[in-house]
């Protein structure tokens, strides 16, 4: 199974820069690009429903009809980042 971002579930391999980048400079490969860059969430304050609320609507925006977006992002509450430790 293709490794997936820990925070917005998207496939790292469909991430143009194959994943985030840590504070030191390496790639990240537990977040994506978009959700995580120099070692820090380029959104800290959001919650996993504002996550998947804000993922459906950029499926949206690519054309996919709002049932498919629910169920791409619907494991996202799932997702490492979520997990209350
Ligand atoms: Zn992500």
């Amino acid at each position: 199974m293709a490794k997936v971002c820990q925070s917005c579930g998207m496939p790292l391999n469909r991430d143009k820069h194959g994943g985030g980048t840590n504070a030191d400079g390496s790639k990240s490969t537990t977040f994506c690009s978009l959700c995580y860059v120099d070692g820090a969430f380029t959104q800290p304050n959001l919650n996993a429903t504002e996550m998947q609320a804000f993922c459906v609507e950029k499926l949206k925006e690519q054309g996919f009809p709002g049932v498919m977006a629910w169920l791409f992002t619907r494991s996202i509450p799932k997702l490492d980042r979520w997990q209350k430790t």
